[in-house]
């Protein structure tokens, strides 16, 4: 169910109307449900529990840098998620947030020695390596410390995920991923050194995939090299079959990840039936838009109608500063009015106020405007706020969680002052 629905004309989050929270946070904001947050959550765990995962038979690692605010990370660490993360920020988010660093997977192709470091001092679940190179960076690193690294390594299926080329991260030109023709070998290399302990094996293929077809092809390439192997003498705990889960912006009909994980639990199932007695696997995800994405909406105000030769423009107070998505993959998001109006509407382009032709959230939309109304950019709770920048000398948005007909603000909205603290003019 969604979250985010009119009563009447005006639109509510949970139970609590969104122009309640403009008045008194200001805008632009974001708006996170915790009860959609919980429900796309519980979609994965409850899943694996239906297959009979239980705590180590499967792990949910959200995907850190699709929302990493403090209170989602904890809300999700409270739900019993493990994290993914791509960065050392990332992983001292999650330990700020009350995170568990034996549920955390490392994943990303440039980890730096002060991040491997980092991350095997809080002894995380596992690092998900990218490369050759990093094999031996992430051996030294830890027999210096005399630690082992558990280690998965990031194979390349190249499947086409056919999405966005900009989301797409499983083809054999993709800078992600050893290729699947060197999987074999540089897992005799990682099995061979001795600071590196082998557990894994993992993909993510690309993201915002409304069908589970790819996934399940990526998960077949996957289990060819768990045999292959086996056979070499390698024996793996556990698949990492990655995130990359679609919602729906407009009206796009992504797989319910009930559907995905039962097909996804079935056929590995059948497999450790024929060739492994059954013995089990364990079994990683890592999603972050399909639990956030549409828990989440950007507030913004109208600033000024401005009617144009060709084209009205609605200029708001949010811009691409703030939710990057359109200007970079020329994304879609529903813009509703909070509060709606009988009068006949018209087509706008809703822009914001920075200086780049680029700088616009949604186009052609029919809408009945007038300047001070507020506007919901739907879909906006992943890859939103993280990808958010303060081009312009703009303060980011502050960030609100709702719970029921309550809410906190969960990151204050970022002052001039804040934005040029760490500067100094040289004397
Ligand atoms: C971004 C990313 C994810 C999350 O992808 P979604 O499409 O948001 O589910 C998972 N794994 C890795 C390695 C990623 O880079």
């Amino acid at each position: 169910m969604s979250y985010f629905e009119y009563r009447g004309d005006t639109l509510y989050v949970e139970g609590l109307p969104l122009d309640q929270i403009a008045n008194q946070v200001g805008t632009p904001t974001y708006v996170y449900s915790r009860a959609a947050l919980t429900q796309n959550f519980r979609a994965y765990a409850d899943a694996c529990r239906a297959h009979g995962r239980g705590e180590s038979g499967a792990i949910v690692c959200y995907s850190v840098k699709s929302n990493s605010n403090l209170a989602v990370l904890n809300l999700l660490g409270q739900l019993g998620s493990g994290f993914d993360i791509v960065s050392g920020g990332e992983l001292l988010r999650v330990l700020a947030a009350g995170g568990d660093p034996r549920k955390v997977i490392f994943s990303g192709v440039g980890k730096s020695e002060e991040e491997i470091k980092l991350a095997l001092s809080h002894d995380i679940l596992c690092f998900n390596v990218e490369s050759i190179p990093e094999l031996h960076r992430l051996s030294a690193i830890a027999s210096s410390m005399g630690r082992q690294a558990r280690v998965s390594l990031r194979v390349n299926p190249d499947v086409d995920p056919k999405t966005h080329p900009y989301i797409s991260t499983g083809l054999k030109d993709n800078k992600f991923g050893i290729a699947f023709e060197d999987a074999l070998e540089t897992y005799r290399i990682a099995h061979s050194l001795p600071h590196i302990e082998v557990t894994g094996i993992d993909c993510h293929i690309g993201s915002q995939l409304l069908d589970d077809a790819p996934l399940l092809e990526a998960l077949d390439k996957v289990i060819e090299l768990v045999d292959q192997l086996q056979s070499m003498g390698i024996a793996l705990h556990h698949l990492d079959i990655g995130g990359g889960i679609g919602i729906t912006y407009d009206n796009e009909k992504p797989v319910a990840v009930a559907d995905y994980l039962a097909r996804l639990f079935k056929r590995i199932d059948h497999w450790r039936a024929e060739k492994y007695d059954g013995a089990p696997i364990s079994v990683m995800f890592e999603p972050g838009r399909s639990i956030v994405g549409n828990a989440g909406v950007l507030l913004t105000r109208v600033e000024y109608l401005k009617h144009g030769a060709t084209k009205n423009f609605a200029v708001v107070d949010a811009a691409m500063n703030d939710l990057m998505r359109p200007a970079m993959y020329e994304a879609w998001h529903g813009v509703q009015s909070v509060n709606r109006r009988d009068a006949t509407a018209m087509s706008y382009d809703v822009v914001g106020p920075v200086c780049e032709s680029g700088d616009w959230l949604a186009r052609n939309r029919q809408l009945t405007l007038a300047p001070g109304d507020l506007l919901a950019i739907m879909s906006a709770g992943a890859y939103g706020m993280t990808m958010a920048s303060n081009y312009n000398t703009r303060g980011r948005a502050a960030e609100v969680l709702v719970d029921g007909s309550r809410f906190s603000v969960i990151r204050r909205r970022e002052n001039p002052k804040d934005l040029f603290a760490l500067e100094s003019i040289v004397e």
